[in-house]
């Protein structure tokens, strides 16, 4: 039976960090603040994936008052997502996910992060879809104050 999980995360922009989105490092002035890497669009495909578990969210399985997700690279929370549908004998189908980032420019490293959360699910780059929008100038993401990132995943579960 297939089942469809949702995922959506923020963080802020902050100057000194690095900016990390779907595994890669986009140079930027800013770069998004949190305790892990701060990867947005890879914690929303975390969540997406939990969700279509029935899981709780990423926050529950890596607490960010947990000194071993400081500064982590956030691949190791969607292996980990992956390794639980694994457990449950179950197979991710697809993920999708939407970046909304007033700026930088995302499409250019697209395809960098599909490779990278391909590698991190251990899914073929061709059921990963990665797309971009701003947010036109509106609210706190058009103002770049920070980057969003939703997502869905269905899973195939016995
Ligand atoms: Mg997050």
């Amino acid at each position: 039976m297939v089942h469809v999980g949702i995922g959506y995360d923020v963080h802020a922009l902050a100057e000194g960090r690095k900016l990390i989105l779907g595994g890669v490092e986009i140079p930027h002035p800013k770069g998004l603040d949190g305790h892990s890497d701060a990867d947005v669009l890879m914690h929303a495909i975390c969540d997406a994936v939990l969700g279509a578990l029935g899981e709780a969210d990423i926050g529950h399985f890596f607490p960010n008052t947990d000194p071993r997700w400081k500064g982590a690279p956030s691949r190791i929370f969607l292996n980990e997502a992956a390794r639980l549908v694994g457990f449950r004998e179950g197979k991710i189908i697809n993920v999708d996910a939407t970046v909304i980032a007033q700026a930088p420019k995302i499409f250019p490293h697209v395809h960098q992060m599909k490779i990278n959360i391909a590698e991190a699910l251990e899914l073929n780059i061709q059921r990963i879809g990665i797309k971009a929008t701003t947010n036109e100038h509106l609210g706190f993401l058009g103002r770049e104050e920070g980057i969003a990132a939703m997502a869905v995943a269905s899973v195939d579960l016995p």
